[in-house]
């Protein structure tokens, strides 16, 4: 199991800031980033081989701490949120569709005899260059907004694929010391927002279940390296974001790595910025912030402004599948919805973006052929569309660093914000 460190640096009064995420085993990530979303232990509609190619190349050099080291610089590890709930049934009786999930030892041990850990179970090692970063949760952030689960005294409740689970802190703990992700996020109630009492009492759970957590972490000799996440929610309700972040620091801060500020898609910017500000204020600097439910770019532009370090990709996910091409590279942004429309694409021999370099405009791949694909209903033009919106957003990521770096954030940010 790995350690992590994170080195921030701040250029100004403001949260905004530049950093590096490594782990003991030698994973590296420059900050602000997009963590790839993963459903299932893949990225969705592609395959690992892929990934590579859709990383920037130096952009490890540019980042903080690896030039100065005079270490020689290697391409950035990809940091991947993954849902423990596509993984805990095979660790059931039943599997594949046991009636409740529960934890069988004989199980366990076999996947621990075969796999080292949750990366090598879905062929992430250094065979593929990919080297990732795995930030494990316990339910599919795509489903946040959904989420039926919910914490009952010492459980969480929910389904997984129509099947009954409840998992407690010490479930939890025991699935993270075998799978083994980087980062283990602390249970937590993602419920649809009340107004109200319910906001407090969720944030109440969410301490409580902290504790828990950090509790059962500390019974396990194998569960020592862990590296929590705490998470400070309080919804749209700001005195309780603050209660949320000041608790959590007072009572917890030392047994936590970073933390996880999570939002619903829905939240409108006014709120997200404010919720933010209420939060981030209150948190350690020096440990890193992921933020979960951007699903804009708008959002998006927000949190790399107030010092957000990573962030969810669902919705680039879900982009993707929608038919929307992303072109971030070039001096006017701009949304293009390949799906839709035939009479646009139909002539059209360009590719999506001239200086895009991923793997689909470099081939190349024009609008017209990707238009065609979805007219046809073929799945190809997901994996195509989530390969170069990827890649743009990688390469929108390693200008804002630079930019950070140099000074010039609010210039580099003002051509997007001006087109929204
Ligand atoms: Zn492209």
């Amino acid at each position: 199991m790995s350690h992590i460190e994170f080195v921030a640096t701040t250029t100004s009064k403001h949260s905004v800031r530049v950093g590096r995420l490594q782990t003991s085993s030698g994973a590296s990530l420059a900050t602000p980033a997009l963590l790839y979303y993963n459903r299932l232990g893949a990225v969705p509609h592609l395959i690992n081989t892929h990934l590579p190619a859709l990383q920037i190349a130096g952009s490890a050099a540019s980042a903080v701490g690896a030039s100065e080291s005079g270490q020689p610089t290697q391409p950035d590890s990809i940091g991947m949120t993954v849902a423990m709930e596509d993984f805990l049934p095979m660790f059931s009786p039943g599997f594949p569709r046991p009636p409740v999930i529960s934890f069988d030892p004989a199980r366990v041990s076999r996947f621990s005899n075969r796999f080292d850990s949750l990366a090598s179970y879905m062929a992430l090692d250094e065979k593929n260059s990919i080297n990732p970063i795995l930030i494990a949760d316990l339910a599919d952030i795509g489903a946040c907004s959904e989420r039926v689960g919910s914490i009952r005294n010492k459980f969480i409740f929910g389904r997984i694929g129509g099947v009954n689970y409840k998992v407690s802190p010490k479930d939890y703990i025991q699935a993270a010391t075998v799978l083994k992700p980087d980062i283990l996020v602390s249970l937590f109630d993602f419920e649809a927002e009340q107004p109200g009492t319910r906001t407090k009492s969720k944030v109440d759970r969410n301490l409580g279940y902290l504790d828990m957590v950090i509790k059962e972490k500390a019974k396990s000799l194998a569960a020592a390296s862990l590296c929590i996440f705490g998470v400070v929610d309080g919804g749209s309700d700001m005195d309780e974001r603050a209660r949320a972040a000041s608790k959590t620091i007072q009572l917890f801060d030392n047994d936590l790595s970073g933390y996880v500020l999570p939002f619903l898609a829905r939240t409108d910017l006014p709120t997200f910025q404010q919720s933010l500000r209420q939060t981030i204020g209150h948190l350690t600097e020096t440990k890193p912030r992921i933020c979960y439910g951007v699903s804009s770019l708008e959002q998006l532009l927000v949190g790399i402004r107030e010092g957000v370090d990573l962030f969810d990709s669902n919705w680039v996910c879900k982009l993707a599948e929608d038919g929307i091409a992303l072109r971030l590279s070039e001096n006017t942004p701009e949304t293009m919805d390949m799906k839709s429309d035939p009479q646009k694409w139909v002539h059209d021999q360009t590719v999506m973006v001239s200086n895009c370099g991923c793997p689909v405009c470099t081939r190349p791949y024009h609008r017209a052929y990707i238009n065609h694909l979805f007219k046809v209903k073929d799945m190809l033009p997901h994996a195509l569309l989530n390969s170069h919106n990827l890649w743009q957003f990688n390469h929108f990521f390693s200008k804002v660093r630079a930019a950070i770096q140099d000074g010039t954030l609010g210039e580099y940010l003002s051509q997007f914000e001006h087109k929204s």
